[in-house]
């Protein structure tokens, strides 16, 4: 994987780790590519105004895209990178000097994720002391804290030995949760194709269980407020956002049914879920996959506008098609102790989220009525009919999603 740094840092404790980073990533395999100046992605110190939204050209110098791009942001002024690929994974670099006093990382981090237009915040939280006694007490919030677009989060606590080895495994810690993450690959291509049959185009009884669904979720305070990011994005960055990510709203969740042997129903990307009613808008019909284009193939009336399908459409479609028995599938960001959970807290609408997702959904005693954690993330559940799946779960499911 090429990458790359840009921007840069007054704060020692930053520039160490992302020196760091870089370093390991190199010890790995990886090629740093110098930044070109051209300017990768950033266009100057305004990341909230608009500008024309036509694409920098791009970079001679770099035959392969780049994998990842680490981004050293000033938390006051968190500069955008605009990637020209989707595959680029892009990780924000912020330094807090203490742990916030709610130590809630998350309401800091998120915007800058958001405002940076990264995939990951990675944000360092005071300072190694160096040598710590192996007998200090645990640090209390110091380290390096992780903010995915999920908004998960997580901890990487700084090594206390205060020797080079040591730092060496603190920096191969930071590894492990990074590598995954940003090698991982987006299945969010949308092909939209005006063959509905008319018969379907004001929907069926799948469409109505959707329709209640929705609304089920609703009252059960699943459907977490989206995050306004109008308020913090210029309409340029909102669009760079939708297109990237297929993030329309930042709204999580998503409701799926079969329709038949080969095709299944299922909720629009950030559309509001407590009223999920117009078919190619709000309810797509996903009838292929298409793995050579890495595209989602949606059957939709040819007079509307479609919306894109959630970006979990992958993992829907790799589990309707394994499991004939599964009638319809619920995704919420809540918890139910107990579950089996995905070893590695891979980003929504990946590849492999989707196939961590469809192995354990294969492990489960019974993959029709099957419960699965999503680390850091959420829960998807599987039934034999939406309704069927909150009878099951109904007061079983606790918005505290556990981070590790
Ligand atoms: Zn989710």
């Amino acid at each position: 994987m090429n990458f790359t740094v840009v921007g840069s840092t007054d704060n020692p404790v930053l520039h160490w780790f992302v020196d760091g980073v870089r370093k390991t990533l190199e010890r790995e395999g990886h090629v740093f590519v110098p930044d070109s100046g051209r300017a990768n992605g950033h266009d100057g110190d305004s990341p909230s105004v608009g500008h024309a939204g036509r694409p920098e050209p791009e970079s001679p110098a770099t035959a392969e895209p780049l994998g990842l791009v680490l981004n050293v942001v000033d938390p006051e002024r968190p500069r955008p990178y605009r990637r020209h690929a989707q595959a680029t994974f892009v990780v924000s670099f912020m330094a807090l000097d203490a742990p916030p006093e709610d130590g809630n990382v998350i309401r800091i981090g998120y915007p800058i994720l958001v405002r940076s237009l990264a995939n990951l915040v990675i944000c360092v939280v005071g300072r190694p002391v160096q040598p710590t006694p192996a007998s200090a007490p645990a640090s209390s919030g110091t380290g390096v804290h992780f903010v995915t677009i999920e908004q998960g989060h997580y901890e990487v606590p700084f090594d206390t030995t205060g020797t080079p080895a040591g730092e060496q495994q603190f920096f191969q810690r930071v590894y492990q949760r990074l590598e995954p993450l940003a090698t991982s690959t987006l299945i969010i291509n949308n092909e939209f194709i005006p063959d509905l049959p008319e018969a379907l185009w004001n929907g069926d009884a799948q469409t109505e269980a959707i329709f209640r669904a929705g609304q089920r979720l609703a009252a059960m305070d699943l459907l977490p407020t989206p995050f306004p990011i109008q308020e913090v994005l210029s309409p340029r960055d909102q669009h760079h956002l939708k297109m990237l990510f297929g993030i329309g709203g930042l709204s999580y969740g998503n409701i799926s049914a079969r329709h038949d042997v080969s095709s299944f129903w299922m909720s629009a990307s950030g559309v509001d879920k407590s009223n999920l009613r117009i078919v190619g808008q709000d309810i797509l019909l996903v009838k292929g996959f298409d793995s050579a284009r890495s595209t989602i193939l949606l059957s939709v009336p040819p007079h509307v506008e479609p919306r894109r399908v959630s970006v979990d459409a992958i993992e829907h479609w790799m589990i309707y098609t394994e499991h004939p028995q599964v009638g319809a599938i619920v995704h919420v960001h809540g918890w139910i102790d107990g579950v089996p959970s995905t070893p590695m807290n891979y980003p929504c609408g990946t590849v492999q989220l989707a196939r961590a997702v469809a192995e354990l959904v294969r492990q489960a005693p019974d993959p029709a009525h099957a419960i699965i954690g999503l680390r850091n993330h959420g829960l998807t559940i599987t039934g034999s009919s939406l309704d069927e799946i909150f009878d099951r779960i109904e007061g079983r499911v606790r918005r505290q999603i556990p981070m590790s």
